[in-house]
């Protein structure tokens, strides 16, 4: 599809990280619409992104070839059920909103093609990674729009099972704050080794970065880069001995076993 149409249902924080996304992609402007019942979030929407906005859902969603659902889960039902009539054939549904199955917005919308997306919060910074499930109504072009949306910010993959999702919000979804965690664990320990919390900030945020960055372009696993900076009776081993005897592994497992059976039992 050579300049598909898109309207933002909810023209929040995540929707704006996705319009932020397209318009740098190379989208312009008039392809793009967002409507919300906020006056204040619309004119920060019009100011920043220059787009057309609006508080009437059907009138953004007339003519759209692709309509993002991004408020939050607990209106979707209520935004869905008004949106139905609207709907022409064609039309591709995305949806963001955690814990929201196809099922029940097959259920609110009709017979339609929806992507359930599963992104994560650095997609505020074009930094996201989401999974993508296409329900059997989802056609090839259409995967392609979903792929466009979800790349502006970040990476996506697709997982041809819908349960998986629950295992994408335990790795990637959810992922973040595990890491946020980490990082303030690792703040604390160094600002009582005698760091400034400054210091000792910057060095665990910029270790993350580095790390992930050094991962992401290897082309040996971590497991295999843990080891080659792990000389034997060094400083690292002592680190890497005292989480190993202490269960990270078990616990991480514990931890991702409990955010996925949370997601399940919310869907
Ligand atoms: P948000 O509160 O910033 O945005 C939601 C917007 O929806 C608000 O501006 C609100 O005014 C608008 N809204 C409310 N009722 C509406 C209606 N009837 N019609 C149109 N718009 C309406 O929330 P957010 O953080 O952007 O989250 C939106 C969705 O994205 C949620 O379902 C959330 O689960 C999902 N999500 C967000 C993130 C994230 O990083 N923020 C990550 C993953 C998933």
């Amino acid at each position: 599809m050579s300049s598909p149409h898109i309207a933002f249902i909810g023209a929040g924080n995540m929707a704006s990280s996705l319009i932020g996304g397209l318009l740098a992609e190379g989208f312009q402007t008039n392809q793009l619409i967002a409507s919300d019942p906020g006056a204040e979030t619309r004119s920060r929407v019009a100011e920043q992104f220059a787009i057309a906005t609006t508080d009437d859902n059907a009138q953004a969603v007339a003519g759209a070839d692709v309509i993002v659902l991004a408020v939050k889960p607990q209106v979707m039902k209520a935004v869905c059920q008004a949106l139905a009539p609207q709907l022409s054939a064609g039309q591709l549904i995305v949806s963001v909103a955690a814990g929201i199955p196809c099922a029940s917005l097959e259920k609110w919308l009709g017979d339609v093609a929806v992507v359930r997306c599963m992104p994560n919060t650095p997609a505020l910074r074009r930094q996201g990674v989401s999974g993508l499930f296409a329900n059997a109504r989802v056609s090839s072009t259409q995967r392609a729009l979903a792929e466009q949306l979800l790349g502006a910010v970040g990476i996506y993959l697709w997982v041809e099972q819908e349960s998986l999702i629950d295992a994408v919000i335990a790795v990637s979804g959810s992922g973040p704050a595990y890491f946020f965690l980490m990082m303030e664990a690792m703040t604390e320990a160094g600002a009582k080794l005698g760091l400034s919390r400054a210091d000792a900030e910057k060095l665990a945020l910029y270790t993350a970065l580095g790390a992930a960055d050094m991962a992401i372009h290897a082309d040996v696993d971590a497991a295999e880069l843990r080891r080659r900076v792990t000389s034997p009776g060094g400083t690292t081993e002592q680190a890497i001995r005292t989480f190993e005897e202490g269960g990270l592994r078990n616990l991480v497992e514990q931890a991702m076993n409990n955010c996925a059976a949370r997601a399940a039992e919310m869907a």
